[in-house]
C-alpha cells in the first residue's frame, strides 16, 4: 500500500499505542512508539499499566480484532498457556448481572473467550509489533511535550526525555498519536496551543478493585470464571478468571466508596453474602501468588474529542485517553482494539479532516460501551447521578432481558453478543428478543414455579442454591 506519510510517532505501549501502531505501520514509512517504561520481553506487570495486576477479560470481539491485525495470535497465546473457552457449557461459568444470575444450563454459542493475564495478553501483541519492519519501540522515554508549528495549527513532533541518560530526544513526525492512557495531558497541551479542552462527561463511581493472583488445583472448581455485579444495597461484587499456567486471578470490588481491605482473608469477607459459597471455600483454601493489589478509580470519564470542533492537525488521542470506563465491564481493550481498526478505515482515506474522521468514528464503539456500563452504573442508587429518561427506560428493558436469560440461554446469548460487541445494542431491540422480553417475568414465575406451589423462594435465591 502507498504510504501517506514519512514518520508517526506513537505515545504509550500499552494496549492503545500498539494497535495504534498496527495500523499506522500500514500507511507511514515508519512509526515510533515511545514509551516511560522499560518494556519487558516476557510477560511482567509494569509501573505505567497498574491495572495489569488485576482481572483483565477480553471480549470476544476484543479478540477478533487482534486476529484480524495480528493472524494467528488467539492460537498462539492457547500455544502459550492461555485457555480457550467458549459458552457450549453455560454450566462452566457463573455470571450474575443486576442481580439475575444467567442460566447455567445449555449453550450460548456465540460466546468465546481467551483467558489470561494482562500482562501475559500485552506481552504477545507487544511482540507480534516488535516484528513489524518499521516499527521501533523506544522504551525508558518520557513524553515531556508537544512541538508544534509557530501558528499552533500542526503538531510536528514531541520532545521526549531518556530515562537513563536524561538526554532530551526530538522527534518529528506527520502525525503523532496520544495513547499515554487516563494521565494524558492531551488537554493541557491543547490549551497551551490556544484550544479548548474538550468537554468531560463522567460518572463518579468511586470504584476500589483489590486483586490477588492465586493457584487453585486443577478440578477443584469446574468454572472457569465467576462474576457477579453490584446491585442496589450491595454495592460490592468479584470477578475471577481462569489465567495461564494454571493460576487464576481474583478481584473483589466496591463502589461508591466501599473499599475491599487489600488481604486475602478481608477480601472473602468483602464478598461473604454475594459469592457463591464452593467458590469462597476454593478461594480460602488456595494458595496465593504474591501480594493483594489495590487500584482506585473516581469516575468512568469520557473526554469528548470528537465535540470539538477546532482541534490541529497532525495529533490523535485514542484509548483510554479519550474514556476511560469502569473496568468491571471489561471493555477498555476492545474498545482500543476497535478504536485502532477505525484509526485505519480513516487513513485509508488520507489525512485530511484526519482528526474530526478519527474522533466521530472512534465515538461509535465508545458510546456503545458507555451506555453498557455508565448506564447499569446509574441505577444504582449508590451512585450520584440522575439517569435521563431513555436511561431509565432502557435499564428496566435490560432487566426484562435478564430475566429471561436466568432460564432462557437464547437470551444469554444474544445479550452477551451485545455487551461482547459482537452486535450493536439495537440488536436486543428485535422482535424476537422484545418477546421473550415481554414474557420473561411471567415465564420465569412458570419455570420456578412448582405446580400448585406459592410461598415458594424468589428464582434468583432459587438459582443461587441450586448452583452454589
Ligand atoms: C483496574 C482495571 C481493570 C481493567 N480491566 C479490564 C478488563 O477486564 N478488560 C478490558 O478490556 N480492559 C480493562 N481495563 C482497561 C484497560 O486496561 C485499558 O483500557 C487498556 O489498557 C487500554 O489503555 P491505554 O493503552 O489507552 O492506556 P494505558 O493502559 O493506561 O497505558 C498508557 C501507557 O502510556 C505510558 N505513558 C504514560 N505517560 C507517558 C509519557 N509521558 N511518556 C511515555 N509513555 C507514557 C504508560 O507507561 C502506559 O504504558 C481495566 C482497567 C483498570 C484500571
Amino acid at each position: 500500500m502507498a504510504k501517506i506519510g514519512n514518520h508517526a510517532v506513537v505515545l504509550g505501549a500499552s494496549m492503545a499505542g500498539l494497535l495504534a501502531a498496527r495500523s499506522l505501520s500500514e500507511f507511514f514509512e515508519t512509526v515510533t512508539v515511545v514509551e516511560r517504561d522499560p518494556l519487558p520481553t516476557c510477560p511482567a506487570a509494569r509501573r505505567g499499566v497498574p491495572q495489569g495486576r488485576h482481572l483483565h477479560g477480553l471480549l470476544p470481539r476484543g479478540a477478533h480484532v487482534l486476529e484480524e491485525l495480528f493472524p494467528g495470535i488467539l492460537d498462539q497465546l492457547v500455544e502459550d498457556g492461555a485457555h480457550y473457552v467458549d459458552g457450549r457449557d453455560l454450566s462452566q461459568v457463573h455470571y450474575e448481572a443486576g442481580g439475575h444470575v444467567l442460566v447455567r444450563a445449555g449453550s450460548a454459542p456465540s460466546f468465546t473467550a481467551f483467558l489470561a493475564t494482562r500482562p501475559f495478553l500485552e506481552e504477545h501483541v507487544r511482540a507480534r509489533v516488535r516484528g513489524i519492519a518499521n516499527v521501533t519501540l523506544l522504551d525508558d522515554h518520557d513524553v515531556v511535550e508537544l512541538i508544534a508549528t509557530s501558528d499552533w495549527h500542526r503538531v510536528t513532533g514531541v520532545q521526549a526525555v531518556n530515562r537513563r541518560t536524561r538526554d532530551d530526544v526530538r522527534l518529528s513526525a506527520d502525525l503523532v498519536v496520544d495513547a499515554t492512557g487516563r494521565g494524558s495531558r492531551a488537554p493541557m497541551w491543547l490549551n497551551a496551543f490556544g484550544y479548548e479542552s474538550p468537554r468531560e462527561d463522567h460518572v463518579v463511581v468511586q470504584l476500589t478493585y483489590v486483586s490477588q493472583l492465586l493457584r487453585i488445583p486443577p478440578g477443584v472448581l469446574h468454572e472457569w470464571g465467576f462474576v457477579v455485579g453490584a446491585v442496589p444495597g450491595r454495592p460490592r461484587g468479584l470477578g475471577i478468571l481462569r489465567s495461564e499456567n494454571d493460576t487464576s486471578i481474583l478481584t473483589v470490588f466496591g463502589i461508591a466508596g466501599h473499599e475491599p481491605h487489600p488481604d486475602l482473608i478481608s477480601m472473602c469477607e468483602f464478598v461473604e453474602d454475594c459469592a457463591p459459597p464452593h467458590l469462597l471455600a476454593a478461594v480460602r483454601a488456595a494458595e496465593p501468588i504474591g501480594e493483594t493489589t489495590r487500584h482506585r478509580q473516581p469516575s468512568s470519564r469520557w473526554r469528548r474529542y470528537d465535540k470539538m470542533r477546532r482541534f490541529p492537525e497532525g495529533l490523535l488521542v485514542i484509548g483510554d485517553a479519550i474514556c476511560s470506563f469502569n473496568p468491571i465491564y471489561g471493555q477498555g481493550m476492545t474498545v482500543a482494539a476497535l478504536e485502532a481498526l477505525a484509526l485505519r478505515r480513516c487513513l485509508s482515506n488520507g489525512t485530511r479532516d484526519l482528526a474530526q474522521r478519527f474522533f466521530r468514528l472512534a465515538a461509535i464503539p465508545i458510546r456503545q460501551a458507555w451506555e453498557l456500563s455508565a448506564n447499569p452504573d446509574l441505577s444504582l442508587p449508590e451512585i450520584e447521578g440522575t439517569p435521563t429518561l431513555l436511561t431509565r427506560l432502557l435499564n428496566v428493558y435490560v432487566d426484562r432481558v435478564l430475566t429471561a436469560a436466568e432460564y432462557d440461554p437464547v437470551a444469554v446469548d444474544h445479550f452477551l453478543r451485545v455487551t461482547s460487541f459482537i452486535d450493536p445494542a439495537t440488536r436486543l431491540l428485535r422482535p424476537d428478543m422484545m418477546w421473550r422480553a415481554a414474557l420473561a417475568k411471567q415465564r420465569r414465575r412458570r419455570i420456578h414455579q412448582p405446580p400448585g406451589g406459592n410461598g415458594m423462594p424468589s428464582p434468583a435465591s432459587t438459582l443461587r442454591s441450586s448452583v452454589g
